[in-house]
């Protein structure tokens, strides 16, 4: 029996029956405080080889491993309504600086063409550099990232549907800061797409670490 995922984060459930009756079942997380983001698909468990392999593109600068990443992303595609713009995730331009590409950028490019959906990568910005997140508790995340990012145009995103694109789901925090500037200055949905996510190896049997793809609900 597939995993049971929380219908709004896409976090998995550790009993694989906790949406038998209700698909629509959302973590305690997201009734508590609902995200921005109006759906998040993580595709893969961040786990070896796959993690290995992200890590390789981020901090050895190996991007031949783009397409491949990319094509994993779009095996797993769920089903997507009608998405009018790709925008992923920025890095600080002192990072961007530093590592010389951003991962994001070059993931939603190529799921960008593949959907034929246009890629906006220049409107939203991150306006404050910080630690990297792994570095910090989810408390200093928020912290962290509260008004780290910006849209430079707001014209451009009013009332668009947004597929928002990063590497790494680890609390969702990015994602959700992402999405509520973006909401704020008039976007309409925005959905989040990552190639993988932190997995709680203490909460979860090994068979939701393994490199295949979550059956997730394609809806
Ligand atoms: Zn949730």
């Amino acid at each position: 029996m597939p995993p049971a995922r929380c219908a709004r984060c896409d976090r998995p459930f550790a009993s694989s029956v906790a949406t038998a009756f209700s698909p629509q079942h959302r973590c305690s997380a997201c009734v508590e405080r609902p995200p921005s983001y109006t759906r998040a698909w993580t595709l893969y468990p961040y786990t070896p080889p796959l993690q290995d392999a992200i890590r390789l593109l981020k901090y050895q600068g190996t991007v031949s491993l783009v397409r491949p990443l990319a094509d994993l992303m779009l095996t797993a595609l769920p089903q997507l309504d009608a998405i009018d713009l790709i925008v992923p995730v920025p890095l600080h331009h002192a990072r961007l600086c530093q590592r010389g590409f951003n991962q994001a950028l070059l993931l939603a490019d190529q799921i960008g063409r593949h959907l034929n959906i246009s890629l906006c990568y220049t409107n939203l910005v991150r306006i404050t550099a910080a630690p990297p997140q792994t570095t910090l508790s989810r408390k200093s995340r928020l912290k962290n990232l509260r008004h780290a990012f910006a849209v430079r145009h707001p014209a451009q995103l009013m009332n668009k549907r947004i597929l928002l694109i990063d590497d790494v789901f680890t609390t969702g925090t990015t994602a959700n800061e992402c999405a509520k500037t973006m909401r704020r200055s008039g976007s309409a949905d925005v959905f989040v797409l990552t190639l993988a996510r932190t997995i709680d190896q203490h909460l979860f049997p090994d068979r939701m670490q393994s490199p295949a793809p979550y059956p997730f609900s394609r809806h």
